[in-house]
């Protein structure tokens, strides 16, 4: 579905991102991946390498918009285009709002707000220059929903669905599609890390009765990425098990 496709993914050293660049790369397509730390983006190479996948790694500064800048340029000169950007990285909150700081509140906009505008930005200058594109964001059910605590996670989210409905409109014209993926409770890291209390009867409330798994959202990934979905762009798809919460 993505034949020689060059494919961006940050955040791809564990979870949702891990498994979007196996996903990608079973259906064909080059895969780069990024994260935050020479440590972790070598060890998802070595995991990978161990499936006999092999990838491109980087961990630019994305809240740099000139490290991001310099290094998809290098990107674009080793592979000749970049066709495909999923804008994954993120980190989620759950303090209640005395208990969080500005600089809390500040570092998650930060990465998945801001680092998202400057990926989309960097890469849409090869794009253009192509005549297509494919833009693809990780969102959250709480940017539907809001969620009870750890205000700056839905906020962020709902600034994720805000860049890309806009981001759809401005680069429609250059047949560059922008849509997002609103996943629920998803199991990975960032779920491990939030308290059972919370998370437990979260999941029994779930009508499909169960946690999504990473490869769930891999796969609405690869749908929007691939030429399937040519005439959608703009949209915010729920892949959450019917949760409403
Ligand atoms: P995870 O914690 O397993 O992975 C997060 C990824 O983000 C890692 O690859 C990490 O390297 C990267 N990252 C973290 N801080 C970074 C930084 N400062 N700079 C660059 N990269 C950084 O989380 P996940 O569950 O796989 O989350 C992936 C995306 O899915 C996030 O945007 C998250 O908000 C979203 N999401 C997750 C769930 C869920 O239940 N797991 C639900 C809805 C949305």
């Amino acid at each position: 579905m993505l034949k020689d496709k060059v494919a961006i993914i940050t955040g791809g050293t564990r979870g949702i991102g891990l498994e979007t660049v196996r996903v990608f790369k079973e259906n064909g397509a080059k895969v780069i991946l990024f994260g935050s730390r020479k440590e972790t983006v070598d060890k998802a190479l070595d995991t990978l390498k161990s499936e006999s996948i092999t990838t491109d790694g980087y961990y630019p500064n994305l809240n740099d918009y000139d490290d991001v800048s310099k290094t998809v340029k290098e990107i674009y000169d080793k592979y000749g285009h970049i066709d495909i950007l999923v804008n994954n990285a993120g980190i989620s909150a759950n303090k209640k709002i005395e208990e969080t700081s500005s600089a809390d509140f500040k570092k998650i906009m930060d990465l998945n707000v801001n680092a998202m505008f400057n990926m989309s930005k960097a890469v849409t200058e090869y794009m253009k220059k192509e005549g297509s594109g494919v833009i693809l964001n990780t969102s959250s059910m709480v940017s539907i929903y809001g969620q009870p605590s750890g205000v700056g996670y839905p906020t962020s989210k709902f600034a994720v669905n805000g860049m890309t409905k806009s981001l759809s409109r401005e680069l429609a014209p250059f047949n560059i599609r922008v849509n997002a993926v609103a996943p629920g409770i998803t199991k990975t890291d960032m779920v491990a890390s939030l308290p059972k209390e919370m998370i437990e009867p979260l999941i029994k409330t779930i009508p499909l009765g169960r946690i999504g798994e990473p490869r769930d959202i891999a796969n609405a990934f690869l749908f929007l990425a691939s030429d399937l979905a040519s005439y959608i762009t703009g949209v915010i798809l729920s892949v959450d098990g019917a949760a409403r919460s």
